[in-house]
């Protein structure tokens, strides 16, 4: 319903939404290594998929590299919460370095699944995205794994019908995809296991169920997040499957005023790895563009928290 009132538009928040449980450690474990044996601490990739967390970290004394080659001997390197392969921990001990591991808990669940199953000799679908650190990571945690990203990918599986099989998913990726992507693999291999518990972790969950919510009472959605941001991207295509223009901006001067027009109800959300300094700053913009309101929709509270590695509390904390 666009009204007169398109004139002074108003900005409506999702809840839950940006930073989750395992964002908060990773950049924490980096911050700490930081103030524990001073800069500079090496972080094989991004720690999380946002522009202004890598910069800020980086201002601090974080070095960003994509190869344990170019840490020097002896050096102290966190790996980021997305996760690495069993090759990349065994490169990481032949080079002599000290490592802090930020793989977020619920990746490292999905790793020592897929780990166990292998052993158990089950064939193992990986439902995920491919070139994706995660997906590298958890494929990277024994031989043979099969990936599909489509439901087109099932039927290519060169699997045995009949052979003891089992899916794992990427935990970061759209709900309503994975459903579809399961019920093509159930319907070719009846005998698949299922995860104990989903795969896709509840910030995923969450923030793709606030977004939805969001989309249903705005004319436009804004999406913070980096482009290199699965879940950032799922919540962009969740408000875009129901019709909405939807936007994803890395920072505040991405939003353009011309997205705005018309619109009297502005959604905004952020993903999981984006910090809510980004989003205020995103309000700030709209505001001056014109927007005279922000509230905040109902949404469910969360409370997972994850502890440190051992090691890496500081004194003052221990
Ligand atoms: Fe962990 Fe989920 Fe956050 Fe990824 S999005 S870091 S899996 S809590």
């Amino acid at each position: 319903q666009q009204t007169d009132s398109a004139a002074s538009p108003e900005v409506l928040l999702a809840n839950p939404r940006g930073f989750c449980a395992g964002v908060d450690r990773a950049i924490d474990i980096v911050e700490h290594a930081l103030t524990r044996f001073g800069a500079p601490i090496y972080v094989r990739h991004e720690i999380v998929h946002n522009t202004y967390v890598v910069n800020d970290l980086k201002a601090k004394g974080a070095v960003f590299v994509e190869d344990l080659e170019d840490v020097p001997r002896g050096g102290t390197v966190v790996f980021s919460a997305h996760g690495v392969s069993q090759a990349v921990r065994d490169q990481a001990q032949a080079l002599g370095l000290q490592v802090f591991d930020a793989t977020c808990p619920l990746v490292t669940k999905v790793h020592v699944e897929v780990a166990k199953m292998r052993r158990e000799g089950l064939e193992i679908v990986m439902i995920g995205h491919a070139g994706h650190p995660e997906v590298e990571g958890t494929m990277g945690q024994a031989d043979g794994i099969h990936l599909v990203q489509t439901v087109q990918d099932v039927a290519r599986l060169a699997i045995a019908p009949d052979a003891p099989l089992a899916y794992v998913t990427q935990t970061t990726l759209s709900v309503d995809d994975a459903v579809d992507i399961v019920a093509a693999l159930r319907a070719r291999f009846p005998q698949v296991r299922e995860p104990k518990k989903q795969d896709i972790c509840y910030a995923t969950q969450n923030r793709q169920d606030a977004v939805k919510l969001l989309t249903s009472q705005v004319d436009v959605v804004i999406v913070v997040g980096s482009p290199t941001s699965s879940n950032s991207n799922r919540l962009r295509e969740v408000a875009q499957r129901m019709g909405k223009p939807a936007y994803m901006v890395d920072s505040a001067e991405d939003v353009r005023a011309e997205w705005l027009q018309g619109a009297s109800q502005i959604g905004l959300t952020a993903g999981a790895s984006a910090p809510e300094a980004l989003v205020e700053q995103v309000i700030a913009r709209l505001k001056s563009f014109g927007a005279v309101a922000v509230r905040q929709l109902d949404g469910v509270t969360e409370s997972v928290q994850f502890p440190l590695p051992r090691g890496l509390l500081v004194r003052a904390e221990t």
